[in-house]
């Protein structure tokens, strides 16, 4: 029968890559919360709610209800895009500007109690693979199995960097690294909900794993 994986880690451990990977072996859903928060983050930076020395938290909480995040699934690229308002905005969430909103964004109770909601209705049938922060921990606290992936910083903010390179981003490596640890940081202090490794959750630091040895021993897991 079908089960739940939840899959948590800091930012940029490359959990998206092999969750998206595992869920499509096993025919699951696979959902990146993340990138609801994202959207949210995007939805604040377009209305002028969120920028380099302003932020209205109170006018983002109020217009929580006007936004609406929604995946749908892309048949070419094998996996879901998601949809802010009904538009597509898979590309703009993923700028290093989003980045350095985001876990401001992500640490408003409201925002949270918004997407976790959404999160779980979204897993309620199992055969679904979660990446995020908090979804062995919150979202779904008796999933079947939790994996919690680690990697330095370092090498996180390498692997960031090329893929920013990659999509034409041209960016700084060190601004890159200072990013991934003060959203470390930031995830893991803030009041609701921290980034932290679920007690039943097994840790996996990929630093030295290729994709296909992290793909072998959580589809290892997930037969035991
Ligand atoms: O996974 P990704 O790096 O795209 O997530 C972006 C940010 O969203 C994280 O740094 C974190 O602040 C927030 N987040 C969260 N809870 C989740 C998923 C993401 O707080 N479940």
């Amino acid at each position: 029968s079908k089960i739940t994986i939840a899959i948590d880690g800091f930012s940029s451990t490359g959990k998206s890559t092999v969750a998206k990977q595992i869920a499509k072996h096993m025919g699951y859903v696979y959902v990146d919360t993340g990138a609801m928060y994202r959207a949210v983050t995007f939805y604040a930076m377009q209305n002028g709610l969120i920028g380099e020395d302003d932020f209205n938290i109170k006018a983002l909480i109020n217009r929580l209800p006007k936004i609406d995040i929604n995946f749908k699934f892309n048949e070419s690229l094998g996996f879901a895009e998601v949809y802010l308002n009904d538009k597509n905005v898979e590309k703009q969430i993923r700028t290093l500007e989003v980045s350095s909103f985001v876990s401001k964004v992500a640490a408003i109770s409201e925002v949270r109690q918004k997407l976790v909601e959404q999160q779980k209705k979204m897993g309620k049938d199992k055969g679904v693979v979660m990446d995020g922060r908090d979804i062995g921990t919150v979202v779904f606290p008796d999933a079947e199995l939790k994996i919690f992936m680690t990697a330095s910083a370092e090498t996180r903010a390498q692997r960031r960097y090329e893929e920013l390179m990659e999509r034409g981003d041209h960016v700084d490596y060190h601004a890159v690294l200072e990013n991934v640890k003060e959203r470390d940081y930031i995830d893991s202090n803030r009041e609701d909900s921290p980034l932290v490794k679920a007690d039943d959750a097994i840790e996996i630091d990929n630093s030295n794993m290729s994709l296909q040895e992290q793909f072998d021993e959580i589809l290892g897991l997930v037969q035991m």
